[in-house]
């Protein structure tokens, strides 16, 4: 079953999100036709997003958008507040893509950003340079340089299987010295980069593999959400987009039928016009 489990450490100090989401990555992907050895990128961004977004409270959708000027050119997933998740790429068809493996040879040049919109919702952008070979230490990058946060997070992909933990530093809680939180945080973080492959994609549960790992951490753990594949679009919203358009833009669109197709590029729905709709 797909999960977000939240899970808390050292009585709050540390707050944490454990994510599997094998099903929601397959629904997602099945929609498109991208080659398979972007798989692995794509799997790593929905994992995170689902992992950032764990972390945060928002009313409304989080998205992740990796750009750049490399044969990928946009990389983008988005997560309602209940865990609707979806997504898609835009790439150079031409391109093969067997042997780029970093974020540098996939995006060139490039930046992540992160936001929140939504109703009453403070929206909130974070941006943050390509520099590093992965999507995880760019996350990183993301969270010392900007927020100084302290971040660890742990993505392990096999085959079609990906799982991600993520632990954060909480703001400072009185009573507790600045050495101590160090070292606990210098435990956890060590407790995390120890789980095993093996442990990760056996039939353990997750609050079996959070207790192996953290029993001795004051574990504590949340109900667990389950994410899953759903689009947002929906025929008004594609009207719309095309009312907005002037008639002489709209004119190019029709074709020989005299009907315009619009595809949804999140699921691939298709949702025809015709001149009637728009009195053209
Ligand atoms: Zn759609």
């Amino acid at each position: 079953m797909d999960i977000i489990k939240s899970f808390m450490l050292e009585d709050g100090l540390f707050k944490g999100a454990f994510i599997s989401a094998d099903k929601t990555v397959s629904d997602i992907w099945n929609k498109h036709d991208y080659p398979a050895d972007l798989r692995p990128l794509f799997q790593e961004a929905v994992l995170v997003a689902l992992a950032l977004s764990a972390g945060i409270k928002y009313q409304g959708v989080f998205s992740l958008q990796i750009k750049g000027n490399g044969p990928v050119s946009l990389l983008y997933v988005d997560v309602t507040t209940d865990k609707k998740v979806r997504g898609y790429m835009a790439f150079d068809e031409k391109s093969d893509f067997k042997d780029k493996k970093t974020l540098t040879d996939l995006f060139g040049k490039g930046q992540l950003i992160f936001s929140v919109a939504g109703l009453g919702q403070e929206p909130y952008q974070g941006v943050v340079a390509l520099n590093h070979p992965t999507l995880v230490d760019t996350v990183k990058d993301y969270f010392r340089l900007s927020e100084q946060i302290d971040t660890e997070l742990i993505l392990r992909q096999h085959k079609d299987q990906g799982r991600i933990i993520l632990i954060q530093r909480m703001p400072d809680k009185t009573g507790v010295s600045k050495e101590e939180i160090a070292d606990l945080w210098e435990t956890v973080t060590v407790l995390l980069n120890s789980v095993q492959n093996k442990e990760l994609f056996s039939n353990l549960t997750v609050d079996e593999i959070l207790f192996r790992l953290f029993h001795a951490n004051k574990l504590q753990v949340f109900e667990p959400k389950e994410p899953c594949f759903e689009c947002r679009c929906y025929r008004g919203k594609m009207e719309n987009f095309l009312k907005k358009m002037s008639i002489a833009e709209r004119g190019n669109l029709y074709n020989d039928r005299g009907e315009i197709d619009v595809s949804c590029q999140f699921c691939g729905e298709k949702y025809t016009f015709t001149r009637k709709d728009f009195n053209d």
